[in-house]
């Protein structure tokens, strides 16, 4: 029945392959001899199948653990370096047609205030997430055909490119949005979106329909499947991810990973990015209510395990996360974080009164984006607000033919530096500014692309200090 190339859910993610996956994981936990090979497979750092990774997170020899995390750190070293992708999130619309058990914009909650940002106030959040440094963004928004039908996506997307406030410009923007048709996806290809987000939440198929009682979420297979439809609709940077806390956390794994693997198969290219969200306390949401959370050793150990399985693709961690979790996480294999977040629709250009607060989920990371970036390097973390990749056509298979290549530094390391230049010249406080410029001269110094390229930024970072803007490779 398991059949990795397979467009139906049912087939990719085999509940029966899972259950053998997570008996043989269990089975050869304390196996040093297969751990052994299995370590010494992905010290090549090209990755590892579903079961190979299912065997490292059960792993209970301490030595093993150990050498596990030290690969994990390396794996990242080598394939992102130090940098460290910022982008916020921006909540359009919580009008929901869904149940979903573990979110407050399930539609039977009515008290919660519901909003739908207009056009205005987008161009007014825009303005206020321009002004705090952003380029990249996350769309989100609930399920409804009515209150938020493709179109207004489409509407929003076009607005969200159109401001242009002085210095300011969102140039990606990534789009989380309920599973749709091909149709749909392709006019959000068209309107020329970053990567498509869609968190599978769990890939029990039980527990899912236990989880999504009532609305269009409730159909396992089309949910499953959308990343699929997608791909079809010309949409190649796809973004995974399960709400840890609502399974159990190695079933949740092991779906991930077939998830990967099935996109590798069946399109020959894998998923753009995974998402790491633990379920966090929200307006009527308890998440103890859920038996499965994990604690932060557990959630660390997926993070190296996800890094060492998927080396080539990006790893986000959210605001649900305090700054202690994100800064051990960061060493681990995470590649992408938000910073100054609200999860509220509208927040960012006024502050909400608590009467109105429409907020998802209780953020923990509250800082605001400059902290964060003073806070990335003082951490060592080169801070990028770099769009490039996508708009130079660097997506898909081309992306991942890059990355494989280990030739992403090239491209990656001298972006960085350029848009963390931009991101002091116009928004940082005087403090990250000095420590910034600081930073920059040391990258400078350390940065591997060849002196042409070195010559390249070194031109740029002089125009850029005289005003110009937007400059990449
Ligand atoms: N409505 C879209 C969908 O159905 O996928 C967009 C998703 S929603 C705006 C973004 C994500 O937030 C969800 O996919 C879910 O994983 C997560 N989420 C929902 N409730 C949450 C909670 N209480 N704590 C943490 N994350 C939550």
């Amino acid at each position: 029945m398991y059949n990795p190339k397979s467009h139906k859910a049912e087939e990719f993610i085999d509940d029966g392959e899972i259950l053998e996956t997570l008996e043989y994981a269990h089975k050869n936990r304390n196996n040093a001899e297969l751990i052994d090979k299995i370590l010494e497979k992905a010290r090549l750092k090209k990755g590892l199948t579903h079961r190979e990774a299912a065997v490292l997170l059960d792993c209970e020899i301490e030595e093993k653990n150990k050498e596990l995390f030290e690969l994990a750190m390396e794996i990242k070293q080598e394939y992102y370096g130090n940098r460290i992708v910022l982008f916020a999130p921006l909540y359009l619309s919580n009008y929901c047609v869904n149940g979903c058990i573990y979110c407050p914009y399930h539609h039977q909650n009515k008290h919660i205030p519901r909003k739908k940002l207009t056009q205005e106030e987008i161009r007014n959040e825009v303005i206020a997430l321009q002004d705090m440094g952003h380029k990249r963004l996350a769309i989100e928004a609930g399920e409804d055909p009515v209150n938020n039908p493709v179109e207004y996506i489409l509407d929003s997307i076009n607005t969200i490119y159109s401001v242009k406030h002085k210095n300011g410009a969102i140039r990606r923007v990534n789009v989380n949005i309920a599973a749709t048709s091909v149709e749909n996806y392709r006019k959000l290809h068209e309107a020329g979106i970053g990567t498509y987000v869609l968190f599978q939440e769990t890939y029990n198929k039980a527990s899912y329909e236990k989880l999504h009682p009532t609305g269009p979420k409730h159909n396992y297979a089309y949910h499953t499947e959308a990343m699929d439809r997608a791909m079809e609709a010309g949409i190649d940077d796809v973004s995974l991810g399960v709400l840890f806390g609502l399974e159990s956390y190695r079933y949740e794994f092991t779906g991930l990973m077939m998830h990967a693997e099935h996109l590798e198969a069946a399109f020959g290219v894998g998923p753009h990015a995974i998402s790491v969200p633990r379920i966090k306390k929200a307006d009527d949401i308890d998440p103890s209510a859920f038996d499965n959370g994990i604690d932060d050793d557990t959630f660390a150990k997926i993070v190296a395990c996800i890094r060492i399985a998927t080396p080539y693709t990006g790893m986000i961690i959210s605001t649900r996360e305090s700054q202690e979790c994100r800064k051990r996480l960061l060493s681990l294999g995470i590649s992408q974080m938000s910073g100054g977040s609200k999860t509220s629709v509208g927040g960012y250009f006024k502050p909400m009164p608590d009467t109105e607060n429409s907020s998802q989920f209780d953020i923990s990371d509250k800082r605001p984006l400059d902290d964060v970036i003073k806070w990335l390097m003082e951490l060592g973390y080169l801070p990028s607000f770099c769009t490039a990749c996508y708009r130079a056509g660097r997506t898909g298979e081309r992306f991942m033919e890059v990355c494989k290549d280990r030739q992403i530094h090239n491209f990656c390391h001298p972006n960085a530096i350029i848009t963390l230049k931009e991101y002091l010249e116009d928004y940082a406080s005087a403090e990250t500014k000095a420590i910034g410029e600081k930073f920059i001269k040391h990258e400078m110094e350390i940065l591997e692309s060849g002196e042409a390229i070195k010559t390249a930024v070194e031109k740029d970072l002089v125009k850029i200090e005289a005003g110009e803007r937007d400059f990449r490779f």
